[in-house]
């Protein structure tokens, strides 16, 4: 039993691996190179207004001490949403999240299961480069979760990633534990909508823990599954 798992778990490592290797992806889908602007209904001016929001927020430790606000990147259409922890070094010059190695790493798994990054909307949890790059305090989570979940109900994706345990404790709270909650499908209500959730292992902490990813995996294919249930075209 427990041998039987073991293999299963290198057997999922060893795909994991050989699939974040991959350098191409050809795909015979027709590129679509005119957005349907309807299905944008106004969100490129709500998203504007929520900007403003964020690059008004006052007294926040984050901010004065960051370069930039990181927004967003990717489709507005989009049914799948990202969200991450909070910008980088690299993130902060560049003004887009996931611009570093984790970003590269985020692209890699992806790919891995036939999604382009371009088709998906990716953000983070705050918006300003903690600083150290520390890990966001409870306040601030609390204080840009607000902001959150109004980006995430003008996206309103069908389908929320939320990588690593900030952006875990942003939408459910801090006494979950991420080893326990990773890889199950779970329904959060914002602003009066239910939208279909998974929580995943962070990038970054797979980049540190690469004995991880046989996790991450897992997970990227129980989203894959359900990417082709809903049949969400990216
Ligand atoms: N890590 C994140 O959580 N977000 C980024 O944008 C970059 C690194």
């Amino acid at each position: 039993m427990t041998l039987e798992k073991k293999n299963q778990n290198d057997k999922l490592s060893s795909e994991l691996d050989r699939s974040f290797d991959i350098k191409y992806d050809f795909s015979n889908k027709p590129i679509i190179r005119i957005k349907n602007t309807n299905s944008n209904n106004g969100k490129n001016e709500l998203l504007n207004l929520l900007k403003n929001k964020i690059h008004s927020i006052k007294d926040c430790r984050l901010k004065s001490n960051a370069k930039n606000m990181v927004f967003a990147d990717g489709d507005i259409s989009s049914d799948i949403m990202i969200v991450g922890e909070g910008p980088g070094e690299k993130e902060d010059d560049s003004g887009k999240p996931f611009t570093g190695d984790a970003g590269k790493l985020l692209n890699k798994m992806l790919a891995a299961i036939k999604l382009n990054r371009n088709r998906i909307y990716i953000s983070n949890v705050v918006n300003y480069r903690p600083p150290n790059n520390r890990k966001p305090e409870l306040d601030e989570i609390d204080r840009y979760s607000v902001f959150l979940k109004e980006h995430i109900s003008i996206i309103d994706p069908k389908i929320l990633i939320l990588m690593g345990s900030t952006a875990m404790e942003s939408l459910f709270g801090n006494k979950i534990k991420i080893s326990k909650e990773r890889g199950k499908w779970k329904e959060i209500i914002i602003h009066n909508k239910t939208y279909l959730s998974i929580i995943t292992f962070h990038p970054a902490y797979l980049l540190r823990q690469p004995e991880q990813k046989k996790f991450s995996w897992s997970d990227l294919k129980i989203i894959k599954k359900k990417i082709d249930e809903l049949k969400i075209k990216i």
